[in-house]
C-alpha cells in the first residue's frame, strides 16, 4: 500500500493515487520542556531512525525551535516548526499541537509565555499535596530534572519519585500520585481552545488535536471539542501516536473522516528510558486519510 519516495517530493501530485508514504514524526519533546534529550540529540536520533520529516513539539514552548531546525537541516532532515499547547476544555486538559507556524510570531510567543506562567506555583502546590501523604522535598527534587525553569511539569516530579524509589516507573507515579484525585494532582486552568488555535493559525500554522484517545470526555463533550475546534479553524487530528493503541488509531481514523480533518502521526517521544515508542518507529497512517503534511508542504524547512 505504501511506497517510499525515490525523489524529493513529499507526496504524489496526482489526486487519485494513494499518498506516497513518508516517515513523518510530528510530535516529540526535548529538555526545553519535559523530554530528556537536547534538540540536537533528538534530531540525530530522528535521522538515525529513518525519519524523513520531523517536528519538535515542546509543551507550551518554542525555545528549542531554532536549534531543532538548524540541527535537522544540517543532517539533511526536512523540518516543520512545532509546539504542543496545554488547553482546558470542559474542565479537562487537552493538548493542541501546532505545526508549520512562524516561531518568531509575537502573539504566539506571548500566548505560550502566558500558558507557562503558573507552572511553578502549581508545582509548589503539587509538592504540598505530596508532603501531606509523607513524601517530602519533591519540589526541589523535581527541579533537579528541570532544564527550563519556566517549564516544571508533572513529568519532572515523576522522574524524581522514580529516582528516589517511591515508585518503580513513571507510569506508576502518575497512576498513584499525579492524576486527578491523587495527592500530587493540582487542578490547573490552561489556555482556552480558542486562544490556542488562534495563536497557531495566526502565526501561519496548522492546529492539530493531540492524542484524542487520552481524554476522558463523554461523547457529547468530545463532539463539542471536535466541532468547536473545526469552527475555530483547527485542521488536523493525531491518529497514529505513541499514546494510541491500534484500536484507538482505527477509531480516530473514522473521526478524522467524519469531521474532514487531516491526519497526523507522531511518537510523542520523551526519553530513551521512558518512552515505549521511539522516534519514527510508528505504524503508517491508514491510507484513506490525508496526512497533515500534504497541506504543510510550503511550510517545510528543507536542507539546502
Ligand atoms: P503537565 O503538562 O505538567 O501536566 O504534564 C503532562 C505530561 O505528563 C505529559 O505531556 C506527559 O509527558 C506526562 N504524562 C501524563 N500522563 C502520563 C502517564 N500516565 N504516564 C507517564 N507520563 C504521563
Ligand atoms: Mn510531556
Ligand atoms: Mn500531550
Ligand atoms: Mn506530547
Amino acid at each position: 500500500m505504501f511506497t517510499h519516495p525515490s525523489g524529493p517530493a513529499l507526496y504524489n501530485e496526482s489526486v487519485n493515487t494513494p499518498t506516497v508514504w513518508i516517515n513523518a514524526d510530528l510530535h516529540c519533546h526535548s529538555a526545553v520542556s519535559d523530554g530528556t534529550l537536547q534538540p540536537e540529540a533528538l534530531a540525530a536520533r530522528a535521522k538515525a531512525n529513518g525519519v524523513e520529516l520531523w517536528a519538535l513539539t515542546d509543551h507550551d514552548e518554542v525555545g528549542g525551535q531554532q536549534r531543532a531546525r538548524d540541527a535537522a537541516l544540517a543532517l539533511g532532515l526536512p523540518y516543520l516548526t512545532g509546539t504542543e499547547i496545554s488547553v482546558t476544555f470542559a474542565d479537562i486538559t487537552v493538548h493542541i499541537v501546532g505545526l508549520g507556524f512562524d516561531a518568531d510570531n509575537e502573539a504566539l510567543k506571548a500566548g505560550l509565555a502566558a500558558t507557562r506562567g503558573g507552572r511553578r506555583e502549581r508545582a509548589m502546590e503539587m509538592a504540598d499535596g505530596l508532603a501531606k501523604v509523607g513524601i517530602k522535598g519533591t519540589f526541589d527534587g523535581a527541579l533537579k530534572y528541570v532544564k527550563n525553569p519556566e517549564l516544571i511539569s508533572r513529568t519532572h516530579f515523576a522522574r524524581h519519585l522514580v529516582e528516589s524509589k517511591v515508585c518503580s516507573d513513571t507510569q506508576e507515579v502518575f497512576r498513584k500520585y499525579l492524576v486527578e484525585g491523587k495527592p500530587g494532582f493540582v487542578p490547573h486552568r490552561w489556555a482556552t481552545l480558542r486562544n490556542a488555535v488562534t495563536w497557531i493559525t495566526q502565526a501561519g500554522g496548522m492546529a492539530v488535536i493531540a492524542h484524542p484517545a487520552r481524554y476522558k470526555f463523554t461523547a457529547n463533550e468530545e463532539y463539542a471539542l471536535f466541532t468547536e475546534f473545526k469552527t475555530l479553524g483547527g485542521e488536523g487530528v493525531e491518529v497514529v501516536t505513541g499514546s494510541h493503541s491500534s484500536a484507538d488509531a482505527l477509531r480516530y481514523t473514522e473521526t478524522a473522516l467524519e469531521y474532514g480533518l487531516l491526519a497526523s502521526r507522531g511518537s510523542d517521544f520523551h526519553s530513551p528510558a521512558e518512552s515505549h515508542m521511539d522516534l519514527g518507529n510508528l505504524p503508517p497512517l491508514p491510507s484513506q486519510l490525508t496526512p497533515v503534511w500534504e497541506a504543510l508542504e510550503s511550510r517545510v524547512h528543507r536542507p539546502a
